[in-house]
């Protein structure tokens, strides 16, 4: 009388043992766009006026709650409105946030190219320069519109317009350097 006995199976699947996980494996440079790349990755793509809508493959749900944009380089911009980051939207695709961008190899591009890229790198700095000088020229412009009624500066006044000149040259720094 054999009562009833606890096998148990073990996890033995030496069929799936091979079995890699080779999506990650990241692909050879081909010609395709980010948005090529990406699209067909994902479920529910509509087109809208200014790019694509699809549904979020990382955090599931019907709606098509990722946006994404084709900036004018190609570039995507990826944004899931229930709240993933950008990295896990990828990731549940087999995707790297590398392969937003375009990979354009700094060798190929023209001069005027390169010199492009190297300037849309430095806007923001430079954007961030100009809100320096306007907002420091106007303390300028106030202390010399004092000075200018016979009106002395006081020692806080003095100080602020020193700090202002400090600022106003580490902007200019920026703005000159090429
Ligand atoms: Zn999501």
């Amino acid at each position: 009388m054999n009562g009833p006995q606890i096998r148990r199976t073990p996890a033995c699947k030496a069929g799936v043992r091979n079995r890699t996980h080779s999506t990650s494996a990241t692909n050879p440079i081909t010609a395709a766009s980010p948005a090529q790349q990406l699209l067909p990755r994902l479920e529910g793509v509509i087109t809208t006026g200014k790019g694509w809508r699809a549904r979020c493959p990382a955090h599931g749900g019907k709606s098509a709650s990722v946006a994404i944009t084709e900036g004018d380089n190609g570039t995507l911009l990826l944004h899931c409105f229930a709240g993933c980051q950008v990295h896990d939207v990828l990731a549940a695709v087999g995707l790297q946030v590398g392969d937003l961008f375009v990979r354009r190899d700094l060798r190929s591009m023209t001069p005027s190219e390169r010199s492009q890229l190297r300037q849309t790198a430095l806007l923001p700095r430079w954007k961030a320069a100009i809100d320096v000088l306007v907002t420091e020229a106007s303390v300028v412009l106030i202390g010399a519109s004092h000075l200018g009624d016979g009106e002395p500066l006081d020692d806080t006044d003095l100080v602020r317009l020193r700090v202002a000149a400090l600022r106003i040259f580490d902007a200019q720094e920026v703005l000159s350097a090429r």
